[in-house]
């Protein structure tokens, strides 16, 4: 058993490592705390796993290492590096030394003594391009709107806090780790908390998120984790409900038509063709669109049920004799 796990993920970050941990272990053991580095490679192309190996070698009890065998991104080895933890608090942070150790126990002190499941770090004052800090504050602004979470600052800080259940109970995948609090809400871990963390900037390389596309797959990550929360487990609640209002429209506006048309026969009137009539095409689309998103519904259901985890509920706790 450990106190404190450290899982970092990292990307061609060589020059940093050997700094980074010295200075992990110096705040570690200057708080008396038991704990593991666990450095999870993510496909580095340069010397980053021959250094992670010396620092095992030296300290084969506080440092882990995983290597991926290409690049998969920072979900992915945050996901791998959280199977291996073993602290009762697990702190991750970048490896580009733009996150503080010094910033540890202050952190593992909100979870152990104030009961926090997550802590975010919020970068308050950060050293990086407008080109990042601008979207990123339209970003938190939107992603705390969408999960609820409205003390949140900063989603996508690289330094958080967790209660080892926590990490042990989310499936971080993609690209969510921008979203790791709204991951843990919908797990069932509800005090979240944020602390505010020194940011320097970067010592050494480039920055791994560069490019417009990052704000595009942020956004549609946190739909399909907006849509999953709400009616993941439900799809007919959804599309059902559309497809029977839209189809019940058509109907009702065909009927109409139909009614109309009699009336005039009935009466003499001169009548223009059922097809001339806008309502016409509207009642067709309306019932067509209907019914597929009635299928949809249905068959969203039936996937969702046949599914292997269909039947995974957070247990906190079970007595039994
Ligand atoms: N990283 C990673 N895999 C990737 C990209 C980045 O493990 O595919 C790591 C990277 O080495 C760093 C952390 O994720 O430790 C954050 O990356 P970076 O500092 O480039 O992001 P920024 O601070 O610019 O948002
Ligand atoms: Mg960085």
């Amino acid at each position: 058993m450990k106190d404190i796990s450290v899982v970092i993920p990292l990307y061609n970050e060589e020059e940093s490592i050997n700094e980074l941990y010295a200075w992990i272990e110096r705040v570690m053991v200057a708080n008396g705390y038991s704990f593991e580095v666990i450095f999870v490679n993510d496909g580095s192309t340069d010397g980053s796993w021959e250094v992670i190996e010396k620092l095992h070698c030296e300290n084969p009890e506080r440092v882990k290492g995983i290597k991926f065998r290409r690049n998969y991104g920072k979900s992915p080895a945050l996901y791998c590096g959280f199977k291996e933890a073993q602290g009762d608090v697990v702190i991750t942070m970048d490896a580009d030394l733009q996150d503080s150790p010094d910033e540890i126990p202050g952190l593992y002190k909100m979870i152990i003594e104030e009961g926090y499941d997550l802590v975010s770090g919020y970068k308050q004052k950060r050293y990086d391009p407008l080109s990042k800090t601008l979207p990123t504050k339209l970003f938190n602004a939107t992603a705390r709107k969408i999960s609820g979470i409205k003390n949140l600052h900063d989603f996508n800080c690289g330094l958080k806090a967790y209660r080892k259940a926590v990490v042990k109970n989310i499936e971080v995948y993609g690209e969510m780790h921008r979203y790791m609090p709204y991951l843990a809400k919908n797990a069932g871990f509800s005090k979240i908390g944020e602390k505010v963390v020194q940011h320097q900037a970067r010592k050494y390389g480039e920055s791994k998120f560069m490019g417009w596309n990052r704000f595009v797959n942020g956004y549609l990550d946190l739909l399909t984790l907006w849509f999953l929360s709400t009616f993941g487990k439900k799809p007919m609640h959804v599309f059902g409900f559309l497809g029977s209002i839209m189809f019940f429209i058509g109907l009702l506006s065909a009927f109409g038509i139909g009614v109309d048309k009699l009336w005039c026969l009935a009466n003499h009137i001169p009548q223009r063709l059922v097809t001339n009539s806008p309502w016409f095409y509207i009642s067709l689309t309306m019932m067509i669109i209907g019914t597929q998103l009635f299928l949809t519904g249905f068959v969203g259901d039936l996937i969702s049920r046949s599914s292997q985890n269909r039947n995974d509920y957070q247990i906190e706790e079970e007595l039994k004799s």
